[in-house]
């Protein structure tokens, strides 16, 4: 008997462990569309609950927008459900290849190509157009898919401080010998909120004869003032070497991803990234639901227009009402407690209260860092931000920490 009695209880103590230290990811089923409102069973076996949902990476509210789902019907009826083959060997369809178009057209980039997700983007670009002789010189918290992808690639890793200008550029002079330097940074920070320096970088990437990587998964559709990204909040676009994002946030929230950028760097990836070569590529209902996404913010700025309003309004609200917040002006707003089980207990009592927004500790964030994260969408109305900050301000009232500093929580309830 191969899965034997002695291996089943090495993973059971496994799991125990995980459970003990309190990291034990509980699912959670929503039983309704991805929405502003939404009907979450938590705990698993409890009674659906209709909630706010402050979670989502559902920025423009498309996740289930009418015209997104009648794009993605046409797309079935006309190109069926899938392709049972990888690209290479069969080839792929002519939306594909439209969409990859659409793409470059949106970000301001010579060409794209296509993955079955922006892990896999990230996954596969580093080891395709690297060598031993080149460097990657990374922001010290990019996404984990990056440092995967990074791992995979055979040119030397370094690192630097977290948006520190002064220190890319001592990484950049350390590294001036290497064949090709890529700096490797997010466009926003999905934990944080805060936002990459890419004019600063774009102008030490001049200086140094470096390469700039962004990944824009949390900027692409809403950042900067056609919701091209960073690069065009920053005023660089055209200026960045290769951008990875995804089409599973606000772009639709479905699924897929691309690499896009200078055109013999998505070349390399054609020829060379494994994920591209040997999985199959975004299924035919998804990538006309992406098209449709892609013409509607071409029109009109409306939903990212509505999203930066809701933006400041929760902002605002948070602010008065006492939290702590972090600094920025993205739509991810995270509201610092500190603690992980104050995170954990808040988390509950928001629930409780019909609004949905999850604790994130350490090892998601650092230690003494817990907080609850907030995602502002482009579906929430004003009422729904007006009922969320209403529970807000009676669950940090029973907590007792509003208008309390940093210092006065963590005085506390400990870090
Ligand atoms: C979500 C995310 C990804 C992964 O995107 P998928 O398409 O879901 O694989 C990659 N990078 C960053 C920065 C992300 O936030």
């Amino acid at each position: 008997m191969a899965y034997s009695k002695n291996v089943r209880e090495a993973y059971q103590g496994t799991l125990a462990t995980i459970k003990d230290a309190g990291l034990f990811k509980q699912e959670r089923f929503i039983h309704s569309v991805q929405d502003a409102e939404i009907e979450v069973e938590f705990p698993a076996g409890a009674a659906p609950k209709r909630v706010i949902n402050m979670c989502a990476n559902n920025y423009l509210g498309l996740s289930s927008h009418p015209d997104v789902i009648k794009a993605a019907h046409e797309g079935l009826d006309s190109r069926g459900y899938g392709l049972s083959s990888v690209r290479f060997i069969c080839g792929t369809q002519d939306i594909h290849r439209e969409l990859e178009e659409k793409v470059s057209e949106f970000l301001g980039t010579e060409d794209t190509i296509l993955f079955p997700s922006c892990m896999d983007a990230n996954a596969g670009v580093f080891e395709a157009i690297l060598t031993a002789e080149d460097v990657m010189i990374s922001d010290r918290l990019v996404h984990a898919s990056i440092i995967d992808g990074m791992r995979l690639a055979p040119a030397i890793h370094d690192t630097f401080k977290h948006s520190n200008m002064l220190h890319l550029e001592q990484k950049l002079q350390l590294h001036s010998d290497k064949r090709i330097k890529v700096v490797i940074t997010d466009g926003v920070f999905s934990m944080d909120g805060d936002t990459a320096k890419l004019d600063e970088m774009v102008a030490l990437c001049e200086k140094y004869d470096a390469m700039l990587f962004v990944d824009e998964s949390h900027s692409s559709g809403f950042i900067g003032k056609t919701g091209r990204g960073t690069h065009e909040y920053c005023g660089v676009l055209g200026k960045i070497d290769i951008i990875t994002t995804t089409f599973g946030k606000a772009l639709g929230g479905a699924s897929g991803g691309c690499v896009s950028g200078r055109k013999e760097l998505v070349e390399m990836c054609r020829q060379k990234a494994r994920p591209y070569l040997f999985s199959n590529t975004i299924a035919p209902v998804v990538v006309s639901g992406v098209l449709s996404v892609l013409d509607t913010l071409s029109k009109s700025t409306e939903r990212r227009d509505k999203l930066e309003a809701n933006t400041a309004f929760w902002r605002k609200g948070l602010t008065e009402a006492g939290f702590v917040l972090k600094d920025g002006n993205t739509p991810i707003v995270p509201v610092m407690l500190f603690n992980a089980k104050l995170a954990q207990d808040f988390s509950r009592d928001l629930f409780d209260e019909g609004i949905y927004a999850i604790g994130f500790f350490f090892p998601v964030v650092p230690n003494g860092q817990a907080r609850i994260r907030t995602q502002i969408s482009a579906a929430h109305d004003i009422h729904h931000l007006e009922k969320a900050l209403t529970a807000f301000r009676k669950v940090g009232e029973k907590h007792g920490i509003l208008g309390k500093t940093k210092q006065e929580i963590i005085e506390k309830y400990g870090a």
